[in-house]
This record gives structure tokens, sequence and C-alpha cells, in this order.
């Protein structure tokens, strides 16, 4: 192993030269496959892990029933102790988690960090919510009554998820169930282990010290079977699926054939729209980092950006600048703004995506072409394109390439752009720029954007924890987070009290004999 990276899986206690134990239900385990972990920096092998084999699975989610009976009954607010505990936990490895998570997944080390600044955030909101789980008391129709509406802890909580946060989805979806009560099962991305290894070790320790059992955050990693037999468990109430549309479609199916719950948080396409009026200034570098920032492997990545015609050029050439002065190069070094693609299989979208735009006679401005570097590594140039037309049918508009690829469309008045902006199947994250406080009111109506982000000069990628963050239409209608996302983890009870001396029915009925 390379010197570098030794030092970062050294921070972490992570054996590079044996095999990691893959599995965690209380105990440290795996006799499932091998599975490598691959640096798509260099290409060198990180770790081999001892994945979950289909019994590791099953015994965990059963460990995780039994642990979800003791944590119901562990009160909201102690949770919550237990909640900041964690994040102190995870805040003190912040900067070795941070770069984990550029070498294992590719971002650069800023955005490393970030995420896991992202889950001690959740942890924090989580501790709080952990006082505020506030059911309702609704006025009865009936004298003497009281109707309450009381959120319970919901049972074991699946977390399936993607590669590229592989540490702040589980985060916002552990917090949040834990504090409501439940035990979680997570089955990360295949290639990002290492991430899920070392959050589960940190979050294991506290649970212990705090005499809880640790399958309340049970750990399963593995590849597409992992994930089905979790999706296909009966005894798991909710399957949170953070990932892309193609396997959401499937998982979305499998649990509701089993009438589970779900939440799909899945594939974005996501538009800017820049007006003449904009603040060119502000959003130019919006649209740099929203399309080019985590080399467009962001669900919410900017991959199409409508411009009005009267500053059409003069974006243009400014972008073309700006992508002039990235160099894609090693994430852990500070000076780099772009990291590898994650897998070679994205570089093979990436060359497609190319070709198909060349098939297109797209007009391609600058990127196209793969970057070599010494140390090998999944390295491509971002690229800014303007196919000839706006067609939302075409693949280049209407599906997700989960890579730096930027197309550009012109328009001429705001309507045509926000239809084209509503034309494809997904509907995560959307962006306008301008001044006008006019063209405002139509985005964010109901005659605008049909995005879950309905952003305002303010780019379509990166959002805060405290609004509930997720997307419409074919992105699966999942909502995270904040906002009003916990009450997703609890069962609702709706309780009918009556305290009188009277058993009279609804609406009036009389069913006397
Ligand atoms: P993916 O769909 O390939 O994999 C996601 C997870 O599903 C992995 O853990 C994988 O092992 C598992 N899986 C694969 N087949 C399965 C099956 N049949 N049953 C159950 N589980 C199965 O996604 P990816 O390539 O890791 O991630 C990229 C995608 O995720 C992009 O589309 C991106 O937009 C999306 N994403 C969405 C959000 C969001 O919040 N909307 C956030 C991050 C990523």
């Amino acid at each position: 192993l390379s010197t570098r990276a030794a030092s970062v899986l050294d921070k972490l206690d992570i054996d590079y030269n044996g095999e990691v134990a893959g599995v965690y239900d209380g105990q440290w385990k795996g006799s499932g496959d091998i599975m490598t972990s691959v640096c798509p920096s260099t290409g060198e092998v990180l770790a081999r892990i001892r994945t979950a084999s289909p019994e590791n699975v099953q015994e965990a989610i059963a460990k995780s029933r039994e642990a979800y009976k003791t944590l119901r009954n562990v009160p909201a607010p102690r949770r919550g102790e237990i909640l900041r505990q964690i994040r102190e936990a995870l805040a003190s490895k912040r900067e070795a988690l941070g770069d984990l998570v550029s070498l294992e997944m590719g971002k650069i080390k800023t955005e490393g960090s970030g995420e896991v600044q992202e889950f001690v955030d959740i942890c924090d909101y989580a501790v709080g919510l952990s006082r505020m789980l506030n059911g309702r008391i609704v006025p009865s129709e009936r004298p003497g009554h009281t109707i309450y509406e009381v959120p319970n802890p919901l049972g074991v909580v699946g977390v399936l998820s993607a590669f590229n946060f592989p540490v702040a989805v589980y985060g916002w979806n552990f917090s949040l169930s834990f504090a409501a009560g439940n035990a979680t099962i997570w089955k990360p991305s295949p290639s990002t282990p290492l991430c899920s290894i070392a959050v589960t070790r940190i979050i294991a320790k506290v649970l212990e010290a705090n005499s809880i059992d640790g399958a309340a955050a049970s750990l399963v990693t593995g590849g597409k079977d992992v994930g089905v037999a979790v999706v296909d468990s009966p005894k798991i109430e909710l399957i949170s699926f953070t990932g892309s549309e193609s396997v959401g479609r499937v998982v979305g199916q499998a649990v509701a054939g089993r009438f589970g719950k779900t939440i799909l948080e899945l594939g974005g396409n996501n538009a800017c729209i820049i007006m003449d009026d904009a603040d060119l200034d502000m959003a130019i570098p919006a649209v740099f980092f929203g399309a080019v920032g985590t080399a467009g492997q962001r669900c919410t990545s900017t991959r199409r950006l409508y411009l009005q015609r009267g500053i059409a050029d003069k974006v243009i050439e400014r972008l073309v600048k700006l992508y002039a002065s990235v160099k894609p190069n090693d994430p852990l070094i500070h000076s780099t703004l772009v990291g590898p693609l994650h897998t070679q299989a994205a570089v093979q979208t990436y060359n497609d995506t190319i070709d198909h735009l060349r098939s297109i006679g797209a007009e391609i401005f600058t990127g196209a072409n793969i970057v070599a570097q010494e140390t090998g590594g999944n390295f491509v140039a971002p690229t800014l394109a303007r196919p000839k037309t706006v067609n939302t049918q075409d693949k280049i508009w209407a599906t997700e390439a989960f890579v730096p690829i930027l197309n550009v469309g012109v328009f001429d008045e705001l309507d045509e752009a926000i239809k084209w902006n509503n034309e494809v199947p997904q509907g995560l994250s959307s962006s306008l720029w301008t001044r006008d406080l006019r063209n405002v009111g139509k985005w964010i109506g109901p005659n605008g954007s049909d995005a879950g982000i309905v952003n305002v000069n303010v780019g379509t990628s990166g959002a805060e924890i405290g609004a509930a963050f997720g997307g419409n239409k074919s992105t699966g209608w999942g909502r995270e987070s904040g906002g009003d996302a916990w009450k997703q983890y609890v069962r609702w009870s709706a309780c009918t009290v009556n305290y009188s001396d009277a058993a009279p029915l609804a609406q009036g009925v009389n069913f006397a004999a």
C-alpha cells in the first residue's frame, strides 16, 4: 500500500494487511465473499473486506429487531443524549474520516470532511428532535372524548446507500431513526465499504459504552444479493434507499409488494436557469461548482444550463475560462478542485456520453478527454457542450449521466426554460438566477419548477440539513434530513380516548337494539 493510503487507514485502525470484518450486529464478523476496496485515484487495493453471508444478513436483521425492542423503551431524550455522544465521537474523527472519504470515494478533502460535518450537524438536529417528537391533540366531536395522534417507534429501518455520499446519507437516516427509537441496518455501496466500517466502529463504541445493544446500528457490507435480502425482509418496516433510478425502481416495487414503507432518493438531472438580469458574478461560480465539483458525482450536480439569449455567449466564455483553470488531480492534495471518477465504469459512461454528444452534432466548448496521471486513476476533464437543440426526449437531456458534463441550451422567455426544466423524468434540484421578483414568484409557484429543491440565486448542488431534502417524479418523492422528514420514521397511532360515562358513536350513528 502507498504510504499515503497507509497513513489514512492507520489513523482509523483499519487493517490493510489482513481481512477487515464487514459485518456488525453487536459483534464484528463476516463469513461471506471477500470484497476489495479500490482507491479511484490510483487503482490500488486499499483493503480486503469479509462481507455478509446470507446467514450473517438474517442474523443481523434478527438482532436488530431485538435491539429495537429495547431501544423503543429508552426515553427519547436519553436516546438524544447518546446521539450527542455519537456527534462528539464523529467530530473528533472528522479529519481522519474526511481523508478516508477522499481516499475511497475520490471527492476532494474539503468535501470529504464536509460530509462528516453533515453527519455531525444532523446529530445536533436529532438531539433537539429527541425532545420534540411531538404528537397532536385533536378535538373530538363526541363529549368527554379526546383524540391523540401519537408517534411511536417504527421498528427496523434498512438503509441502502450510494457510493457518492458514503457517510452523510447514512447519517441523515441513522440520526432521525435512532432519535425515533428504531434500530437501523445499513447496506452501504459495495465500493465504499471502509467508510461504512469506520463510521459503524465509531457509533458502536458509543452504544457499547452506554450499554445499548450494538445491533441498534447494524452493518452488512456486500453486493446486490445483500441488498436484495435486506429489501425483501418482512422484518424491516422501512427501506430508505439512495441510489440510481433503475435500482430504485426495483427496490420500490419489491417493498411495495410486501406492503413495507420506502423512502426513495434517486437520480437527479438538475437544471440551472440564468436570466439576462442575473448577477453573473454570483451565478457563474455557482454553476462551476455545481457542474464540476465532486467531478459531477452529486445527485444535485448541475447537468443542464439554460441561458437567456442576452447573456448566453458571455456566460459560456467565462465558464470556458474557469474550466481551463481546473486540473483533475489527487483529491487529497489541498489545491485540487476535481478528483477522479469513482470507477472505470463511470469513465466508460463519460466516453459514451461524449460520443453521443458528437453524434448529435453538439458543439463541445471544452473538455471531452481522459486526463492521464502518473498515478493512474479515473481522471476525466470536465466538459461543457451545447447540443444543437433542447430536445428533452433525447437522452442527453433526459437521463442522468453521473459524470462532469454540462449541457447548455439558450432560451428567450422564462416560460420556455421552465418547460425544459420540467420536461425530464427526474425532479431533484433546480436553480433560477434573476433579480426580478416576478420571475421568482413564477419559479417557486404552481407554474414553476416541479423539482423538490427550487432555489433562487443559489446553485443546484449542496443543501443544508434544516430543510427536507429530496426530489419528485423519478427521483422517488422521498424526503430526508430536516423539515417533516422525521415523521416517516415513526408509526402514527390515532387514539380516541373516552373519558366520559357514555359511549356515543361518531357521526351520530344510532345502533341501539
Ligand atoms: P446504485 O443504484 O448502483 O446502488 C445503490 C445501492 O443499491 C448500493 O448499495 C447497491 O449495492 C444496492 N443495490 C444494487 N442492486 C440492488 C438490488 N437489486 N436490490 C437492492 N439493493 C441493490 O447507485 P450508485 O451508483 O451507488 O449511486 C449513484 C446514484 O445515486 C445516482 O443516480 C445519484 O443521483 C443517486 N443519489 C441520489 C441521492 C438523492 O438524495 N436523491 C443522493 C446520492 C446519490
